[in-house]
């Protein structure tokens, strides 16, 4: 097993921002090739055999910014699951390129502690590869997830596993994923997988491989029987909620969490309600509403496990907004009738308005206040070394 020399993670944690092109590589060949010549604790691994393992879930909801969360409260026949969170937060979602982001670099800032270019996937301004906090854990033999309602080559999920220059580089991301240190993936994406240009078809490689790859439906061949499972239940993306995608993401959510805690270690999983954002591109508040009230049950799934569990730390937050989404109150015959709301919006992109993020579990105060989004990788990495001082 490598090590994860404590001095190179100090050093990427605080001094990533000050970071030349010529250091990375250096700290990244420490990284990956310093074997067990570190005397400091790892990650976790300092824990007695009987200590419960530490995990981590992350939730992003794509384009989610607080009138979507909103959604959650007003048009849900139940109690939103956002109402279980205790410790809230905001951050800025300001990427190095542009003022609005989009997803790529924000989910390299949560995935890598690095602010980057729009359509960054996991590297730096320079495109040279930042490690992720999901190769991070897995380096210490942790168990890694992804799980997502869009492609699962897609920005947002490919941040934590892939390092490529372009977002648009689905097939090279399909390609990382069959090497990368994942141990459970759902979501669509099959076409990139065995529908290539150039001929190969990873879904033998990822057979050969010792995965059990499901591309019809989300179901175990034997629950819990310790194989690495990879849904691609569509071409591309999955479907909306309004096409009759069901329990998919929360149902995938739970097998993901069934599936990487039966282990001695502790897990990370990413799971992304990707298409709050389609809704937002697309200016259609029932495709919003219905999508995040999908993601409220997936938070409802992460929150019930957490509390059982009870060494888990969940974070739920969004990349951006997408939609200029707004819930008015609505103007009849140029009154305001305050007895009715009227979702509109004032874009069919991103905007740059404040991101919530809420946690739950140990670690959890440390995402009060307001930060920028790259810090959200700063805060996990301090919750995992706040574990290793409490064992
Ligand atoms: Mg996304
Ligand atoms: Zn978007």
């Amino acid at each position: 097993m490598l090590e994860f020399p404590k001095l190179v993670l100090y050093i990427l944690v605080i001094k990533r921002d000050q970071m030349s092109k010529t250091y990375l590589p250096v700290l990244l060949a420490l990284l990956f090739l310093t074997d067990s010549c570190s005397p400091s604790p790892r990650l976790g691994s300092g824990a007695p055999k009987s200590e419960k393992p530490f995990n981590i879930i992350l939730l992003i909801g794509d384009g989610m910014g607080l009138a979507q969360i909103s959604t959650s409260f007003l048009y849900n026949t139940k109690t939103s699951n956002f109402t279980r969170f205790k410790h809230i937060g905001l951050q800025q979602t300001i990427p190095t390129s542009h003022k609005v982001t989009d997803s790529a670099a924000a989910a390299t800032a949560f995935s890598a502690g690095v602010k980057t270019y729009n359509g960054a996937i996991g590297v730096d301004p320079d495109t040279v590869p930042v490690p992720t906090i999901l190769e991070m854990v897995a380096e210490k033999g942790w168990k890694t997830g992804v799980v997502a309602t869009s492609s699962i080559v897609h920005a947002t999920p490919a941040s934590f596993y892939a390092h490529t220059a372009l977002r648009q580089n689905y097939e090279e991301i399909a390609r990382q994923l069959v090497y990368a240190p994942v141990d459970f993936f759902a979501g669509g994406g099959l076409q990139f997988f065995n529908r290539r240009q150039d001929g190969i078809n990873y879904l033998d490689t990822l057979a050969k491989r010792g995965w059990v790859i499901n591309t019809d439906k989300l179901k175990l061949r034997s629950p819990l029987d310790g194989k690495k499972y990879g849904f691609l239940l569509a071409p591309d993306g999955m479907p909306k909620m309004q096409q009759g995608r069901g329990t998919f993401l929360p149902k995938a959510t739970e097998m993901a969490l069934d599936q990487l805690a039966n282990d001695r270690g502790g897990f990370f999983l990413m799971v992304e309600g990707s298409q709050i954002d389609w809704g937002g591109h697309a200016n259609d508040a029932r495709y919003i509403i219905e999508e995040t009230l999908d993601f409220d049950n997936v938070i409802g799934e992460a929150l019930d496990f957490a509390e059982r569990d009870g060494n888990t730390l969940v974070i739920v937050t969004a990349d951006h907004e997408t939609g200029g989404f707004s819930l008015s109150a609505s103007t009849v015959f140029g009154q305001a009738d305050y007895g009715k709301i009227t979702p509109s919006f004032s874009t069919g992109n991103h905007s740059a308005t404040l991101i919530p993020v809420f946690a739950y579990g140990p670690g959890a105060e440390l995402f009060q206040g307001i930060y920028e989004n790259n810090e959200i990788f700063d805060k996990m990495v301090e919750a995992l070394e706040m574990n290793v001082v409490n064992f």
